[in-house]
């Protein structure tokens, strides 16, 4: 197997052992990267690195088995359901945190969508559904108007949400005239339809998705991004500002900085804490207040939490952005730093 470092002779259970994520990459993509002339950088997203058979970590981060209330369906904060549409990815990133699930045949989607509907009717308090994966667009447009059949129905859903990265893999998905009457119903059964892309750098962004975002914006589909704050990759302050700078006047609303996760086998794109809020500060230094709309986010076990400061007392400054107990929402708490502190549990309590 060819890896960043060089080849390696691997044998198929030597790969499962250390969970690695099987190699696929979009010609696209590949054109884009070399001709962005940040190769150096983004082949770190698509390349196998020899770094994933050593980087510990867990393959569930998050806390999705214990959030997940049916076979391919989530409920861990109140407001929000999350359905695991599919395995598939038009490419597999190096650092993805759901990669136990992509690029294999994985019993965590979703089968019964009558279930999940039975599900969503009994929990009022539901008001969006996001639909994930893998990439929801691997599917066929068929399969995602049969996905819309049992979400639509719900009153109490106000927006369903789709988060890809086929914008940076497969930008050319979009051009299916299809998916106009997919949006389209979701407009008529009065919800919001949203795309959450997943840029995580401008060398990332094709004219052709830039194209396509504008085509589909005019049929009103609102746009976020989000991004992984990635070692070697992006951990950049001038690149992340560009990054958002471009999503915004593309008339994408930069929405999430997630630090990156404590995954078995992409632990080494991790940024230490202090460097990653020099860079969350540095970005905001660079941009205008209205471009200003990214938080960087820890999505830990616990809830979503906003990294707001390393203080001149010592200790990281945070907030709960989501948590399943709604008191601590919006409530800022802090831990001492420890240095080369990746991730909360790496935090001391006290
Ligand atoms: S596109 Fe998303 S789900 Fe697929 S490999 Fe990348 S991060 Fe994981």
């Amino acid at each position: 197997m060819n890896f960043i470092q060089g080849t390696r002779a691997v044998t198929p259970v030597e790969l499962e052992a250390h969970s690695i994520t099987r190699y696929r990459v979009t010609k696209s993509y590949i054109e884009q990267i070399i001709n962005s002339n940040y190769y150096d950088h983004l082949k770190f997203i698509v390349e196998p690195s020899l770094e994933e058979f050593e980087s510990p970590g867990s393959l569930d981060t998050s806390g999705e088995h214990d959030n997940t209330v049916l076979p391919g369906f989530q409920h861990k904060y109140a407001q929000t359901g999350m359905l695991l549409a599919t395995d598939r990815c038009a490419s597999y990133c190096r650092y993805c945190f759901r990669k136990r699930i992509v690029g294999k045949d994985s019993d965590e989607i979703v089968t019964n969508l009558e279930q999940v509907a039975r599900y969503i009717r009994g929990h009022p308090e539901m008001t969006n559904v996001l639909i994930s994966g893998g990439d929801p667009f691997m599917l066929s447009t068929g399969r995602l108007h049969e996905i819309l059949d049992h979400l639509l129905p719900f009153p109490h859903l106000n927006s369903i949400r789709f988060g890809t990265k086929m914008l940076a893999y497969a930008p050319k998905r979009f051009e299916d005239p299809a998916l106009v009457a997919l949006f389209r119903r979701i407009h008529t059964a009065r919800k919001a339809a949203v795309i959450v892309t997943h840029f995580d750098h401008i060398g990332e962004i094709s004219v052709q998705a830039e194209r396509n975002v504008c085509s589909l914006r005019a049929h009103g589909v609102q746009f976020f991004n989000q991004s992984v704050l990635l070692a070697k990759v992006n951990d950049d302050s001038e690149i992340l500002a560009a990054t958002f700078a471009k999503c915004y006047q593309m008339g994408i609303r930069p929405y999430y900085l997630f630090q990156a996760r404590p995954v078995k086998g992409a632990s080494h794109f991790q940024v230490p804490i202090r460097r990653g809020l020099e860079i969350a500060q540095g970005i905001n230094q660079r941009l205008s207040g209205i471009q200003k709309t990214f938080r960087y986010i820890m999505s830990h076990y616990t809830g979503k939490i906003e990294i707001l400061d390393l203080g001149a007392d010592g200790r990281v400054y945070m907030r709960y952005h989501q948590n399943k107990a709604p008191e601590k929402i919006g409530r800022i708490f802090s831990r001492p730093y420890r240095e080369g502190a990746f991730w909360l549990d790496d935090l001391p309590d006290g």
